[in-house]
């Protein structure tokens, strides 16, 4: 026990990648969570997330990006298994739209491959897809899916074997800095650390009120739609993909097991006011509203729902993450506001609180992140 080098509260979907990096670079690292993930009860389940270069979103993103693929790599090759699945990410949009703009801008600054279909080659290209009117498609191949919670098992076993400590069932009760280092209240005693990282998903809400940036929490539906039309299947070339119609965002991956094709919609959501009243309830608007979608622009699947899950988005003002040393606690870093956009980043927001920690700095450009953008 002793002083820890590093603590960190939360060790789900970026807090893992956190605690692996701490511990592959010699730290004296403990690692919290309220749960035992990989669970269902925050932000990082429902088995895929979407990854991707050419990120709408901005052009800023690229590196980290970039960064996170090398990462998703390294920690295959680490735990001896596949975990990203390159099927190409397929975006369907006005042209001057959001989504078609903004992948444009980033592929452009950046370098990246991207392909551009028009309205007319969509429907021939990738049968069983009926994009929205006056629409075009850019498809990005090195892009796919990663499995969610088996990249964090991988990271806390690695974590693990790599001396890290975990506790789980152990909620940080509260937390506060005294003499240089940090206090960690827990049901089974305190936690002393030289530096603490807060990783809490949509419990940041409580766990960094004083970062004085206002977020909110939305809950999200996912649906897994029986199938049995070959279109829309991984090994039929189907890809991931997301849609900007006029009625919403809407995204969804190939079939890749027997409980279906996944979609669900980006936009939109409920607001919850606590990560903690969040349960796996059902909502037959947002379900009828996704299978409008479907009737529009999936034809050929069913509306059978195998499974459905309900999950957490952690919403900034800006929709943009929140990261880097906290702005007047010194030996405090964190990530936040990850605003349902987040988990492709996990190797590489790991890499990066570990390096504001263990050296002091980082050479990821991650300023546009920092929380004083809002004050
Ligand atoms: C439906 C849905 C679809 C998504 N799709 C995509 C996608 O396709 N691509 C993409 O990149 N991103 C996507 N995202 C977003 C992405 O999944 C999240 O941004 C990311 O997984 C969040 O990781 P996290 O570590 O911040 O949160 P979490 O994984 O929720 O981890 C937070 C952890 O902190 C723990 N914790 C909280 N408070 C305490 C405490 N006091 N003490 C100890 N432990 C505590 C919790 O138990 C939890 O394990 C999606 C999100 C949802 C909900």
């Amino acid at each position: 026990m002793g002083t820890y080098d590093v603590a960190v509260i939360g060790t789900g979907g970026v807090g893992s990648a956190t605690v692996y990096a701490l511990a592959k670079a010699g730290a004296k690292v403990i690692g919290l969570d309220r749960f035992d993930p990989p669970h269902d009860r925050g932000s990082s389940h429902g088995d895929t997330r979407v990854v991707r270069k050419a990120y709408f979103e901005h052009p800023d993103y690229v590196p980290l990006l970039q960064q996170a693929y090398r990462g998703w790599q390294h920690l295959e090759e680490a735990a001896g298994k596949q975990l990203y699945f390159p099927t190409g990410v397929l975006q369907i949009g006005p042209s001057e739209g959001e989504i078609i703009s903004g992948i444009r801008n980033s592929a452009q600054e950046h370098g990246l491959a991207i392909e551009s279909y028009t309205f007319d080659e969509l429907g021939q290209v990738f049968p069983g897809i009926k994009p929205p009117e006056n629409t075009v498609g850019i498809l990005e191949r090195d892009a796919g899916y990663l499995l969610v919670s088996e990249c964090i098992a991988a990271y806390l076993r690695l974590a693990k074997e790599l001396g890290a400590e975990l506790r789980t069932n152990t909620p940080a009760l509260d937390w506060h800095a005294r003499e240089g280092e940090y206090l960690l209240e827990t049901a089974g005693g305190v936690i002393q650390a030289k530096q603490l990282i807060i990783c809490g998903g949509p419990w940041a809400l409580q766990l960094l009120d004083d970062l004085e940036v206002p977020m909110r929490i939305l809950q999200k539906h996912l649906y897994w739609y029986d199938n049995t039309a070959p279109e829309y299947t991984a090994d039929g070339s189907f890809p991931v993909f997301l849609m900007e119609t006029p009625g919403g965002l809407y995204y969804g991956f190939p079939q890749i097991d027997a409980q279906g094709v996944k979609v669900s919609r980006h936009d939109g959501g409920m607001p919850i006011e606590h990560a903690g009243w969040h349960a796996q309830m059902e909502d037959a608007a947002d379900r009828a509203d996704v299978e409008s979608f479907l009737s529009a622009c999936l034809p050929e699947l069913s509306h059978t729902v195998n499974r459905q899950a309900a999950c957490l988005y952690t919403m900034t003002p800006d929709q943009h993450f929140l990261l880097g040393p906290h702005p007047r606690r010194q030996g405090l870093h964190y990530v936040a506001g990850l605003s349902g956009h987040g988990f492709k980043f996990a190797s590489a927001l790991g890499e990066i609180l570990c390096d504001l920690t263990v050296k002091g700095k980082t050479s990821a450009p991650i300023g546009f992140l920092r929380a004083t953008r809002f004050y």
